[in-house]
């Protein structure tokens, strides 16, 4: 039976690390740490990612400053919201929630945001501080699953990783934290010939494909590790009735993998809480930078 890499529960021990810290810098600083989380228009699932941020901040002592603009609101006054959480003080972490309503880039958006307040890690030269192995906050996501991976022991050193998926928001941060971990990482992507082959090669494999159930035992080698990025949800099955609810379900076929895989992580409950708690950490990181607070009880947390 596979070890489960048990996000929600890891994430609760990092909550109340964090709580520490902040309680234990609140009086130096005089202001509590300060997150914003930017969200423009009326996208559903965002609306439940959003909530979930702010009940986060709230439990560990993180002010919310949040701003909710319409989806109308014109590019020129997005990024007008953006320079004034650059310029307050009260802000150590911004985060534009994406996806952007229809008509609005999100890469000038994300490119306004001030690199050291960017709480999700995805300013370009945040990305480029990853590349290059300098200090700087780290894609949530990616960093997330690095903590699930060392929180279970799992040695990456000399060990063969695959990524299943290159986007910026995953797949590129994680190949290049793995590899800062000394794995050997081969990434993998829509138009990668034979994926079961390659992806039977990982001793770690994290799937970030965004496809529901799109692994299931004929990807994976028995004994690897196995991280699910993915989160969809499904709609209720018309066979079981009126009262049916929507499932979630990743990008692995749990049922088929769990019993080969030497550790596997559960969606819901494994990387999506990791990622809220990565988010955290940032943010709790720069308020400690930008008061001259001790942030080495998080240093284990920081890749
Ligand atoms: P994305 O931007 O759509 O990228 C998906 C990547 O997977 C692309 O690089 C794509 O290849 C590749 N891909 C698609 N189909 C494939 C296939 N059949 N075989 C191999 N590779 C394939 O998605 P994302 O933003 O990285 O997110 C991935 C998943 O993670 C989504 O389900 C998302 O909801 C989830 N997610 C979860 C969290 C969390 O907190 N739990 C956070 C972020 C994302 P190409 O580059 O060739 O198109």
């Amino acid at each position: 039976m596979a070890t489960l890499l048990d996000g929600r529960r890891l994430a609760a021990r990092i909550e109340q690390r964090l709580q520490t810290v902040v309680a234990a810098g609140l009086e130096a600083a005089g202001r509590p740490p300060g997150l914003a989380v930017l969200r423009v228009g009326e996208d559903p699932a965002s609306g439940v990612y959003v909530a979930n941020k702010e009940k986060a901040c709230s439990r560990i002592g993180i002010r919310n400053l949040g701003a909710h603009l319409a989806a109308t609101t014109p590019a020129a006054d997005v990024q007008a919201c953006i320079e004034r959480l650059n310029a307050d003080p009260a802000v150590d972490g911004i985060l534009l929630q994406l996806p952007l309503p229809t008509g609005l880039a999100e890469g000038p958006l994300l490119a306004a945001i001030d690199p050291d307040k960017d709480a999700d890690g995805l300013h370009t030269l945040n990305l480029g501080r990853l590349l290059k192995g300098e200090p700087g906050p780290r894609s949530c996501t990616p960093a997330g699953v690095m903590a699930l991976l060392a929180d279970a022991g799992v040695e990456l050193a000399g060990r063969r990783a695959v990524v299943v998926g290159r986007s910026i928001l995953v797949g590129q941060p994680m190949a290049l934290m793995l590899q800062a971990a000394n794995a050997t990482v081969s990434v993998a992507h829509s138009r990668t010939t034979d994926l079961a082959a390659l992806t039977r090669s990982a001793d770690v494999l994290v799937v970030a494909a965004g496809r529901p159930r799109l692994v299931g035992a004929e990807h994976v080698k028995p004994g690897a590790v196995v991280v699910d990025v993915g989160i969809h949800r499904l709609d209720p099955d018309p066979g079981e009735g009126p009262g049916a609810r929507s499932r979630l379900c990743g990008d692995v076929r749990y049922e088929e993998v769990e019993p080969l895989a030497a550790a596997i992580s559960p969606v819901p409950g494994g990387v999506g809480p990791m990622t809220v708690s990565m988010l955290l950490v940032n943010t709790v990181v720069a308020w400690c930078r930008r008061h001259g607070l001790d942030a080495t009880p998080l240093a284990d947390l920081l890749i």
